[in-house]
């Protein structure tokens, strides 16, 4: 049994994007950068955005954070969003979700340059996917779900039975579309899914991105088979402390399956260096348009 080292792998990758980041900076004098937006001060989204500030900054990145209070109206919101389109010293955008309930998420990210949406979530970005194009820019935590699949089983994917369990725009649904591309059966569950452990059973992959702590039980699981826990739920312990845990009843799985990432310490770790190679695309992009 193999647990999946998210921290290392993501380790490797953000080491392999600081070398290409100083490479296109002496070549093309172009520094990737990428501006975090962030409406209010919910203290979760300050903490991934103060992480994403500093892993940028540590790749030799240019990093700037836009703070927005809290009542900020929509519209203000949009023009920041069209400033920063227009801007060419940006090479990628972000806009730290969830906003504010006074403002419509689907009407910011569609205001998004869809080059500079490294978060992959504007339409047209999902639609290339779709389509299997390979100039997508792909949402993060998927791209790093699949990072670390093919890390531990190999490049080819080739028939493998994966069983996504959640239907997200922003997990489920792109997990699932990028695992087709590598010609796997793919099996997306949600919610409303009919006997989901004997479905869960069949699968070679298992991913779970649901949302419920430790959904995921042992007898769903193949002898053997690759389970990418996605979750992440903050828990209160017997001694009450917080601490956080998967989608997926780690202890009892750890048993019987082939490999598994662990929470914290698995998929989280890839989402902040999927986010870099987005970035570091997004400014690659503007330097072959440059050449045309
Ligand atoms: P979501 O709430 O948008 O979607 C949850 C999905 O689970 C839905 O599609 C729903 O149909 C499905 N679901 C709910 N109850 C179910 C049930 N009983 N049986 C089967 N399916 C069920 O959540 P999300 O944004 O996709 O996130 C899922 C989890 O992943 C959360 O724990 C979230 O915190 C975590 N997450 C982690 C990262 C990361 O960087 N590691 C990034 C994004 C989300």
């Amino acid at each position: 049994m193999t647990i999946i080292d998210g921290k290392l792998t993501a380790k490797n990758l953000r080491e392999k994007l600081a070398i290409e980041v100083a490479e296109m900076k002496s070549e093309y004098g172009v520094q990737p950068s990428l501006t975090v937006v962030m409406v209010g001060d919910d203290p979760a989204s300050q903490v991934y955005v103060k992480n994403k500030v500093q892993q940028t900054q540590a790749i030799g990145m240019i990093s700037s954070e836009i703070n927005m209070p809290a009542n900020c109206s929509q519209s203000v919101l949009l023009d920041q969003i069209k400033a920063l389109n227009h801007d060419s010293s940006v090479h990628g955008i972000l806009v730290q979700l969830p906003l504010p309930h006074h403002i419509d998420e689907s009407a910011v990210i569609a205001a998004i340059d869809p080059n500079k949406d490294v978060d992959g979530f504007h339409a047209i970005n999902s639609g290339r996917l779709f389509n299997g194009d390979l100039g997508a820019m792909v949402p993060c935590t998927p791209q790093g779900c699949v990072l670390l699949i093919k890390q531990h089983l190999g490049g080819d994917l080739s028939g493998k039975h994966v069983v996504v369990i959640g239907r997200s725009n922003i997990v489920g649904k792109p997990v699932a579309m990028l695992l087709l591309q590598e010609n796997c059966t793919v099996t997306i569950t949600h919610s409303r899914t009919r006997n989901l452990p004997e479905v869960c059973r069949q699968a070679d992959i298992v991913v779970a991105a649901v949302g419920i702590a430790e959904f995921v039980k042992a007898d769903w699981i193949k002898e053997g088979a690759t389970v990418i826990d996605v979750g992440i739920n903050r828990v209160i312990t017997h001694d009450g402390k917080y601490k956080l845990v998967g989608d997926v009843d780690y202890q009892a799985v750890i048993e019987g399956c082939g490999a598994i990432t662990p929470v914290p310490g698995g998929v989280g770790p890839m989402t902040i260096a999927c986010l870099l190679k987005n970035t570091l695309l997004a400014a690659q992009a503007t330097i072959s348009k440059r050449s045309v």
